[in-house]
């Protein structure tokens, strides 16, 4: 599996993933997307609303991140929206303290140490006050991975919303926080997405935006950062079958994430047994990163929580009237929560390999090469002109022209063709096709697949065609 230095590497220098603010030093947990990244990003994201929306029970919105301060209060953010918290005294190294103890859990695992693993496992499971995690620390001598100390401050815990003021005053009636989570912009438009949309329940609103969160420590590239992006999805049930639903759509994501292309052996159902205050039932979607299994989707039975609470905070009624059967209730919800630069980091690590390719003199060198699904590629289609003379640069520049109007392409007549062949490779782009000097006598050019390696033979008015037919977009 590719480490992660190389892919951040890969990321930074073809100008898929940069350091937010890097000429000031980079702002710690934020990453910005280049002209290549954004591409990947939006065809994640285009795949995911499509595969969401397109179809008749679920709506799409587009909620506002600032929202009226009594929605997380409401939603229980204000109050619990925290991580426990814990300062190492002599490297002033600070962690999130469930991480600190499952990091150790995870290292003892790994020396065949399971008994005390699990024993530590156990009681980290019922954790919940602060004392809980930092009698875990003392009792195990958990020591930090900074310095081997065992000088530890108590724990506190910390909320992860950022705060920011409304208006020009700044005082505690001005706060507002900037959204942890898209869910919430989904409950407070329930009504209004129901009566304009028509719906029936069982329904969906899906959304996809970005989400803020302070979080303690911020680390592995885009696994864990303070701005992300996350797709989700509300599903609104009658009460008493949320177990069905919940069932149909950990089926659903689960397809739904093999469908791009992830290998069954990197996925896996990680079961909650502590649950989150709102949540009966609880199941996360993992992948197998280069640093170990990670969650990039979350499914939760959100009960009715949130649409109660926002009764209640609003005075506003959330029922749903049941025309077939006259029964008023408020519905319960199945939510399905995953992140978009998580997964895009995902399928980056999916799609990273290295191979044996054949130069121009004959012999192999080492590829690299991203096997993106072609949906996912942020180039389609690459137009080279063999050498930048006899015609060839006008033919292949008209061509590229013509290929742009369908598909993201890109144009490249410097270097050996060896090159600019490992440089689309290295970026995934599933094909490339080269003008040469048969080309202008016979209107064929070649199309080289970047898998295979292999090229063929096309004329000139079928590459549209063809293309379409090799892309599945
Ligand atoms: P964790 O326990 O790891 O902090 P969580 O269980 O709080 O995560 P959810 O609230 O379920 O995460 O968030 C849903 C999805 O949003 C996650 O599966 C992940 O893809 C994404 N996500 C959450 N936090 C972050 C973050 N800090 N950086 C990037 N993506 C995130």
């Amino acid at each position: 599996m590719v480490k992660l230095e190389t892919l951040i590497s890969l990321a930074k220098r073809r100008g898929f993933i940069f350091q937010s603010s890097e000429i000031y030093g980079g702002l710690n947990g934020c990453w910005d997307f280049g002209p290549l990244g954004v591409e990947l990003l939006r065809n994640l994201k285009e795949i995911w609303w499509k595969s969401m929306t397109y179809r008749e029970d679920i709506e799409g919105i587009d909620a506002s991140i600032l929202m009226h301060p009594k929605v997380w209060e409401a939603s229980g953010h204000v109050a619990q929206f925290t991580d426990p918290m814990i300062d190492n005294k002599i490297s002033k190294a600070r962690y999130r303290a469930d991480n600190l103890i499952e990091e150790y859990i995870e290292r003892l695992r790994n020396k065949n140490k399971t008994e005390l693993a699990n024993e530590i496992e156990a009681k980290l499971s019922s954790a919940s006050k602060p004392s809980d995690y930092y009698d875990i620390i003392v009792e195990y001598k958990i020591p930090d991975p900074v310095s081997g100390t065992t000088e530890w401050t108590e724990v506190r815990y910390f909320n992860l919303m950022f705060k920011t003021f409304i208006g020009a005053v700044e005082d505690a009636s001005s706060v507002v926080y900037l959204r942890p989570e898209t869910a919430q912009g989904i409950y407070v438009n329930f009504k209004n997405v129901l009566e304009t949309a028509r719906q029936k329940i069982p329904f969906g609103i899906a959304q996809i935006g970005k989400a803020f969160r302070n979080e303690i420590n911020t680390k592995n590239f885009l696994f864990r950062t303070r701005e992300f992006e996350q797709m989700e999805m509300q599903y609104f049930v009658k009460p008493g079958t949320e177990n069905e639903w919940f069932d149909y759509w950990m089926n659903e994501r689960y397809e739904w994430y093999l469908s791009l292309g992830f290998k069954k052996e990197t996925l896996r159902f990680k079961v909650h047994e502590k649950l989150a205050h709102y949540a009966n039932r609880a199941v996360d979607i993992e992948y197998l990163f280069p640093f170990g299994w990670g969650e990039i989707e979350g499914i939760h039975s959100r009960t009715d929580y949130d649409l109660r609470n926002h009764q209640e905070y609003s005075g506003k009624k959330l029922e749903y009237f049941d025309p077939t059967t006259n029964e008023r209730y408020i519905p319960y919800v199945v939510e399905t929560s995953g992140g978009v630069t998580r997964t895009a980091m995902a399928l980056l690590c999916n799609a990273y390999d290295e191979d044996m390719a054949p130069t121009e003199k004959g012999d192999l060198e080492k590829r690299t090469v991203l096997r993106f699904d072609p949906r996912f590629a942020p180039i389609k289609v690459a137009v080279f002109p063999l050498v930048n003379k006899d015609g060839m640069p006008e033919l292949a520049l008209k061509i590229y022209k013509d290929v742009q109007k369908h598909f993201k392409a890109m144009y490249d007549d410097s270097g050996a063709i060896g090159r600019r062949y490992r440089r689309q490779d290295e970026i995934g782009t599933p094909f490339c096709i080269t003008v040469d000097g048969q080309s202008l006598a016979d209107n064929t050019v070649t199309i080289r697949d970047r898998d295979t390696m292999k090229q063929i033979r096309i004329n000139v008015d079928n590459i549209i065609t063809y293309l379409k037919d090799n892309l599945i977009i």
